[in-house]
């Protein structure tokens, strides 16, 4: 028998029982040894009554003191109450849904055994739903005296059986898998072998480390861990190794070009842009295209950079597409691209859904025939309709709304591969970004320019609404402007949300002396602009809005930011909306509203908005709290999901796993050596199945 045969070979399953596997996609004997547990429990021995602590999940033993509850004729309590006591202390079993049979399990006098979640009611111990472990069950070495693994439910098949048609399939089974790994990849990676891995994740050894089982970091869980890891690193070399064959063309940077931009320049650069700079020129230089990342805290200066990046390909008479993920922001790229290059001959074109569709055309004419030095638009420069003369360096603002589709469509746009700026202001945790853009080199802008005054942040509850109001007209009084903001468009009938809608009537009524602007996701990109630009101007003072703002968009004015329901926002997301005030002289401030009755634990959290406005610091703190599937940009990263590998807490394999994969790389990147027949076989079955996830 081979792992491939159906599941109901393997002894005590009938076709009733295989009927219901199937039903949880477990077909095969291969289905069944990939079925792991999600929990374990370690009933290696009896544990007094006195030793438990809360939460701890071991067997008890002792006499039943008393059964209560649910006695034929009797209509009161439907639960099942029994009391057993071992001479150290009692503990109460509860069921809540009572069963005769049940209650007839148990006698008073007579000893049982118990396996559950130990809690406290009334300072004294119970447990709810626990296992009932029969003489039976403790004389098998499946069920007790081991570390026994609980495997997630599977409807129709109760959990012993389970447990004992996994016992069969790992035993007779586990060792026909083969191991895909050479063993020096295994001792580098410091994992055992699959065949041990798959038998102790199943039935861990009599002196593993329960703990480390239950929170997936025992060596032999970390094999599965490293192969994750490991297909996602080889993924990335493979894709980094194509971009290597690309060619562009070079765009070298000479004295002259420099001279020229410096003078141009409105301030002096921070360390930190220089240096991004010159990783830029460099990278520009080559004859393979440039695949940089660029992150950098919102306002540290990016746009600038960009620029700069984009006068040495103009200085070389080649094309340069500046993309965004609005329409606003296209705009306002285009006029700080403009102002900057205010007398030179630069001819820059805007390329926006939002222009009537005579310009756009006339546009897209003038970037085609070449008439366009720098085409600054959103999404619409990657329409098939859009054709350029000679692009040779796109530039990608705010990554996080592009995906690894759209980097390739503008790729597609040239002749030879374009050198590629990506720009982020999501401050991605190094771990992470190795992971998602592992196929971009990164710089980093950690550095603000100077004289910028830090946020002043505060957490405040309903009752300080009346004191911020009177900050908000302070404000407005010295010429300044206020965001409120708010995380849902419209409220529903079953929260208490406050509604944008209603919240910007209020505002009108509480501020009669200026504008209020409403801004939300559901408007016409005209709208949004229109509102955007009388913010701008100042007509609107106030600008109550969702979270639209959160990308990019600049008004220096504005010196507040209210932004209720903080506690309902991610840390990187309230980092990034606040990045919104401070950019201009004056000092700004960040309120975060929450309500009276949010826990301690929001409170906690944002209280780290309140002591730092380094966008890494609170990132890690995001991923941390978070883990990283909320992250920004990890959906759309085009990479598999991973089942078993935490990048917070497997950043040490991580690395370990990119050495491997790099010397592997060397040695052989088409894998065609016959020991690495294996690691082939398992790299295919794994984008196999992630294309059927994709599916
Ligand atoms: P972001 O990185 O968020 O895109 P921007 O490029 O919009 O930041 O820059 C934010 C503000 O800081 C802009 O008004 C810009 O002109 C200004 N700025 C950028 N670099 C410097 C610098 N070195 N010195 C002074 N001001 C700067
Ligand atoms: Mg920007």
């Amino acid at each position: 028998m081979t792992a491939q045969h159906p599941i109901q070979f393997v002894k005590g399953v009938g076709p009733r029982i295989a009927g219901k596997l199937a039903a949880r996609g477990i077909l095969t004997v291969q289905d069944a040894l990939y079925f792991f547990p999600r929990g374990y429990e370690d009933r290696r021995s009896v544990i007094p009554i006195r030793a438990l602590a809360p939460g701890q999940n071991v067997p008890v033993r002792g006499k039943v003191l008393s059964v209560q509850g649910g006695e034929p004729g009797y209509r009161g309590p439907k639960v099942l109450t029994v009391t057993i006591a071992d001479g150290t202390g009692r503990i109460v079993a509860k069921w809540f849904r009572f069963h005769p049979s049940l209650a007839e399990r148990f006698r008073v006098g007579k000893t049982v055994t118990l396996c559950g979640a130990a809690r406290w009611f009334r300072f004294l111990p119970e447990m709810h739903h626990p296992e009932i472990l029969s003489e039976e069950d403790e004389a098998d070495p499946i069920h007790f005296g081991r570390i026994v693994p609980v495997y997630p439910e599977v409807a129709g098949v109760p959990a012993k059986l389970l447990r004992r048609i996994q016992w069969e399939v790992v035993h007779r089974h586990a060792d026909t898998e083969q191991e895909c790994f050479p063993g020096w990849i295994l001792e580098r990676a410091g994992v055992p072998p699959l065949r041990e891995s798959l038998a102790a994740i199943h039935f861990p050894q009599d002196d593993a480390d329960a703990a480390r089982f239950r929170d997936f970091s025992s060596p032999q869980q970390m094999r599965l861990v490293f192969g994750e890891i490991f297909s996602l690193q080889w993924a990335i070399a493979v894709r980094r190794a194509g971009m290597e064959r690309e060619r562009s063309t070079p765009l070298p940077w000479d004295r002259e070009i420099v001279e020229e931009i410096k003078r141009r320049l409105p301030f002096r650069l921070t360390e930190a842009q220089r240096r991004v700079v010159n990783e830029i020129l460099k990278d520009l230089g080559n004859p393979h295209p440039m695949h940089r990342l660029l992150q950098g805290d919102v306002g540290s200066g990016k746009t600038i950079v960009a620029w700069i990046a984009s006068m040495v390909a103009w200085r070389h008479g080649v094309q340069t597409a500046v993309m965004a993920p609005t329409e606003i922001l296209a705009e306002q790229h285009h006029q700080r691209f403009a102002a900057l290059s205010e007398g030179l001959p630069v001819r820059m074109t805007l390329l926006s859904a939002a222009l009537p569709p005579k310009d756009r055309e006339e546009a897209r004419k003038r970037i085609r025939a070449g008439d366009a030095d720098i085409a600054i638009g959103t999404h619409a420069l990657l329409q098939e309709s859009v054709e350029f003369r000679n692009l040779a360096l796109g530039i990608i603002d705010e990554q996080h709304r592009f995906g690894v589709l759209q980097r390739a469509a503008l790729r597609n746009k040239a002749r030879s591969s374009p050198h590629l700026l990506v720009m982020t202001a999501t401050p991605i945790p190094r771990t992470l970004a190795i992971t998602l853009y592992g196929d971009l080199d990164v710089s980093v802008i950690d550095q603000m320019p100077h004289g910028r005054l830090p946020v002043r942040t505060r957490v405040v509850e309903e009752r300080e609404r009346q004191w911020v109001f009177e900050e908000i007209r302070g404000e407005l009084s010295r010429g300044g402007r206020c965001y409120i903001v708010l995380p849902l468009v419209e409220e529903s009938e079953r929260t208490d949300l406050r509604d944008a809608t209603r919240t910007a009537e209020r505002m009108r009524e509480t501020f009669p002396e200026t504008g209020v602007g409403l801004l939300h996701g559901r408007m016409k990109a005209e709208e949004k602009e229109s509102v955007m630009r009388r913010f701008k101007g100042g007509a609107l003072g106030i600008l109550v809005s969702t979270t639209v703002v959160e990308v990019g968009v600049d008004v220096p004015e504005a010196t507040i930011m209210v932004i209720e329901h903080a506690d309902r926002f991610g840390l990187s997301q309230l980092h990034q909306l606040r990045g919104r005030v401070g950019r201009g002289t004056r000092p700004s401030a960040c309120y975060l509203m929450v309500r009276e009755e949010q826990g301690e634990d929001a409170r906690t959290r944002l209280a780290i908005m309140e002591e730092s406005t380094d966008g890494f610091r609170i990132a890690e703190a995001d991923l941390k709290l978070r883990g990283p599937g909320d992250f920004a940009g990890v959906r759309q990263s085009g990479i598999p999901d991973l089942v078993f590998a935490d990048l917070v807490r497997d950043a040490g394999m991580l690395r370990v796993a990119r050495e491997i994969v790099a010397d592997l790389y060397r040695r052989d990147p088409g894998l065609g050596a016959p020991e690495h027949d294996g690691i082939r076989r398992f790299l295919a079955r794994r984008e196999a199945a992630s294309s059927r996830a994709m599916e």
